[in-house]
């Protein structure tokens, strides 16, 4: 029978049909969009049971077999990219249109055929008179896939692509409140997949997150969060020798130089900024703009910022949306009061609409506010950027380093060597210069500091889900 392709039928996949389960609301609309099942240590102890006992055959297949159906999964998201765009828009809030649902179920595909693509040989690291020695690349075992609520999507095709590249089987685990998504991502897969070897499980991150990060036969856990809950993934895998790679928060630095022409900079600085809402990890979160263009580049960002529609993700030509949680929206209006309070001088935005059904915050950007104020030195996750003037670069490189975090930051500058000896200076995972927050699935990503360690794409993503092995001789 051909296969039905719309969002009801994707819906009817992963809709909890008995036992216990939690509503799921749009956030742009506060509409009931559907049910997502909660499920108990039991059904955690159950997935990665089946996990554990399909790993040994999903790793037996060749290389070149399990690179085949990450090409027909991608095959498959392609198929149904439009019903999972809409789900997406639905219940993450992000818009259909621009860096949003269809770019990230775009992304998805694309992690899938990089992740089958990239090629990753034996490597002799020693071949003399006396010693052959080569590393291989085995596989760990059962991985352990965590994600959070922003990409809800991709971040999960990050971690479970890689993993079963190498031969490992997953047992995931999404954010609760984007659980479709992540249920609805991992059932297109699974429409290819052999039995047993991608496992989602839903349920709250202190029970099932937990157990997952605590069972001894999960060999790897992929992390993707906040550091308050990876520092608690690393205490509760402890006692198993876990494997980690962890994916944590960011408050990534932007510093302008003053050579920048601020016209020019300004979508790149917008959008670096405000992608998916300023929901991203790697997102812009403060800007350091010398004080000879910091008037010019203030006023060209809020020109290009004021005009970049806000609304319903399925309504045409919206571009932001609403954050994705009564909790997040709470942080952003507690961090832009904190910096009104303060005399920082509110440049756009700043003033939520108290009858708005979702949870909306205006594009917010604030101006002449103190290096140290709370907006500044917390990650707002959200869609207001404080910008803050300096005149010594030696300064603002302090200031950027200041920070327990270091995921990515960015340099602008029209002349590019000024721009990579500040990059050098900078203690981060990523540094952009002219841009902020592009990625690239050949190009390794992750954080310094209390950003995490380890690092997705490419080889060094590969060799991250795998044990290597020495052989010699
Ligand atoms: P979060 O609260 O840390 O949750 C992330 C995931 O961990 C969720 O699936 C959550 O489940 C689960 N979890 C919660 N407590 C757990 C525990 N004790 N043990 C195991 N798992 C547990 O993060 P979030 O609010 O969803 O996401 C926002 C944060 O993620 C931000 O700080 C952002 O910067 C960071 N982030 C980082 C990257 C990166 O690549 N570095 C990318 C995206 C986001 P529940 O939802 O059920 O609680
Ligand atoms: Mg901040």
């Amino acid at each position: 029978m051909p296969e039905t392709i719309t969002y009801d039928a994707l819906l009817s996949r992963i809709q909890a049909h008995d036992g216990a389960a939690h509503d799921v609301f749009d956030p742009a609309t506060g509409a009931l969009i559907g049910r997502a099942p909660v499920e108990d240590e039991s059904a955690l102890e159950r997935a990665v049971e089946r996990a554990h006992a399909a790993q040994p055959r999903w790793a037996a297949l060749s290389d070149d077999a399990r690179r085949a159906y990450l090409h027909d999964a991608a095959d498959a998201v392609e198929r149904w990219a439009e019903p999972l765009a809409e789900l997406l828009s639905r219940e993450q809030g992000k818009p259909l249109e621009g860096l949003n649902a269809r770019f990230e179920v775009g992304g998805c595909v694309a992690w899938l055929r990089a992740t089958a693509d990239t090629p990753l040989p034996h490597e002799v690291v020693v071949d003399d008179e006396s010693t052959f020695a080569e590393m291989h690349y085995r596989p760990i075992g059962v991985v352990g896939a965590i994600t959070p609520w922003n990409w809800p999507m991709m971040i999960a095709i990050w971690q479970i692509a890689p993993a079963l590249r190498m031969g490992n089987t997953v047992v995931a685990k999404p954010a609760q409140s984007t659980d479709l998504s992540g249920l609805a991502i991992a059932a297109i897969l699974n429409i290819v997949l052999p039995e047993g070897v991608l496992i989602t499980v839903t349920g709250s991150g202190r029970t099932i997150g937990q157990a997952l990060a605590a069972h001894p036969s999960v060999g790897k856990i992929m992390f993707t969060g906040s550091t308050e809950v990876g520092k608690q993934i690393i205490e509760a895998s402890a006692g198993n020798v876990t494997r980690l790679t962890l994916e944590l928060g960011g408050n990534d630095a932007g510093i302008v130089l003053p050579d920048v022409d601020p016209a020019a900079i300004a979508e790149g600085l917008f959008w670096g900024a405000f992608i998916n809402t300023g929901q991203t990890c790697a997102a812009l979160k403060r800007l350091y703009v010398h004080d000879d263009v910091y008037d010019d580049v203030v006023s060209h960002l809020a020109a290009f910022a004021a005009a970049v529609p806000m609304g319903v993700g399925l309504d045409t030509g919206n571009l932001l949306g609403p954050l994705q949680n009564r909790k997040q929206y709470e942080t952003v209006a507690r961090l832009v009061s904190a910096a009104r309070d303060s005399g920082a001088r509110i440049v756009l935005g700043g003033e939520p609409d108290p009858a708005a059904a979702g949870h909306f915050y205006p594009t917010t950007i604030i101006a002449d506010i103190d290096p140290h104020n709370p907006l500044v030195v917390e990650e707002q996750f959200g869609p207001a950027l404080p910008v803050i003037r300096y005149s010594d670069i030696d300064g603002v490189v302090a200031l950027a380093n200041e920070s327990e975090f270091g995921l990515g930051a960015s340099v602008w500058s029209r002349d590019r060597a000024a721009a990579q000896e500040v990059a050098g200076r900078l203690q981060a995972g990523t540094v952009w210069i002219n841009s902020h927050g592009g990625l690239h699935p050949m190009v390794p990503f992750g954080g310094a500091k209390h950003s995490g360690y380890g690092r997705e794409f490419g080889i060094e993503g590969l060799k991250a889900v795998s044990e290597p092995q020495v052989v010699v001789g």
